[in-house]
């Protein structure tokens, strides 16, 4: 949860909010260093901690905060890193933000949206699945605190893509992956478009900045690449934003895809397409999460593209956006 929301009222009265409330009881009276953030623990648990965590009580310094498959540094003071990976049943997040005071605010910590009760959708019906693939009569979207607010220059490390892909169709599914979102593409005739643009910016050799799901690092490039991740993570995504009194601006984001354990393919649909991902409902969904959109559940909203489980391989659904995903980016990009 962001604590500036006080859109309207003036920084002064924001700042007397934030002293006021924010500061917990062990702040004000000289923390002790939590028992998770002791100096010989590497990685801080994230559900070990509280939402808010002062300086005092957790000196984080380098140290990285997991949340099951995803992990995050603590971006400098002012911004914001949400850490997403997309597994083959599910999706994992974790929002890591560092406020102005030094206190680090954690979200999504737990957050995964794996449940076996979603597989088993009792709407999932035939009949109804047949009425609602293309998710054109579902509205539920999910909005983050993080928006694109100009357009955002992104480099593709093509020397990275697996052998079975061409280069050239990796590109395209990639950059078609990014028109998707931001000229909302469904087969639902919504003809909404959002203001601004991921703009391809042209191969680039430096990395995307996504360890074993791990966020947080920021060379100011935004740059998608194929690479290794925790086997079952087919992507990953970090989103780096800087505060604002309205929504988060993002500043810059990397997406790496998991060539090391997943075939991937730019034709879903061939009928020589074995257990292969599409890279561009994969990217889709990804590019989902850099322009603000969160997950919706699985259950009942499967053929949204930001449903947090890809409908599997060979098959290219989460291309086109459903209507709650419009709805969503609708209400964000007025
Ligand atoms: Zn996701």
């Amino acid at each position: 949860m962001k604590r500036f929301l006080a859109s309207g009222l003036a920084l002064a009265f924001a700042v007397l909010v934030v002293a006021t409330f924010a500061r917990t009881p062990a702040a004000q009276t000289g923390a002790q260093v939590l028992k998770a953030c002791e100096a010989d623990e590497q990685e801080i648990e994230a559900s070990a901690l509280p939402d808010v965590v002062e300086p005092a009580e957790c000196p984080v310094g380098e140290r990285r905060i997991v949340d099951g498959l995803v992990a995050s540094v603590v971006p400098p003071a002012g911004q914001t890193v949400y850490a997403e990976v997309l597994t083959t049943s599910g999706a994992q997040e974790l929002g890591v933000q560092h406020l102005p005071d030094g206190a680090v605010e954690l979200t999504h910590v737990g957050d995964e949206s794996v449940a076996e009760a979603d597989l088993e959708d009792p709407a999932a019906t035939d009949l109804f699945r047949a009425a609602s693939r293309e998710g054109c009569s579902d509205l539920a979207n999910t909005d983050l605190d993080h928006k694109v607010t100009e357009t955002l220059a992104y480099g593709f490390r093509v020397s990275t893509t697996p052998p079975s892909l061409r280069r050239l169709a990796a590109k395209n599914a990639i950059r078609r992956g990014a028109a998707n979102v931001f000229e909302t593409r469904s087969n639902c005739r919504l003809g909404d478009h959002v203001p601004v643009a991921l703009r391809y910016g042209g191969r680039t050799g430096a990395p995307a900045q996504v360890g074993d799901g791990l966020c947080g690092t920021n060379d100011g490039r935004s740059v998608v690449a194929f690479g290794d991740l925790e086997s079952g993570a087919l992507a990953a995504a970090c989103t780096i934003s800087h505060g604002s009194l309205g929504y988060d601006e993002v500043v810059a984001a990397d997406v790496k895809i998991n060539r090391a354990d997943f075939r991937w393919t730019a034709a879903p649909n061939a009928r020589s397409c074995r257990q292969a991902y599409d890279v561009e409902a994969v990217i889709t969904h990804e590019w989902g999460h850099v322009f603000g959109l969160g997950h919706v559940p699985e259950s009942g909203h499967r053929d949204l593209t930001m449903s947090p489980i890809v409908n599997g391989p060979c098959q290219a659904a989460e291309r086109s956006l459903g209507r709650g995903d419009v709805l969503g980016l609708d209400g964000k990009y007025p």
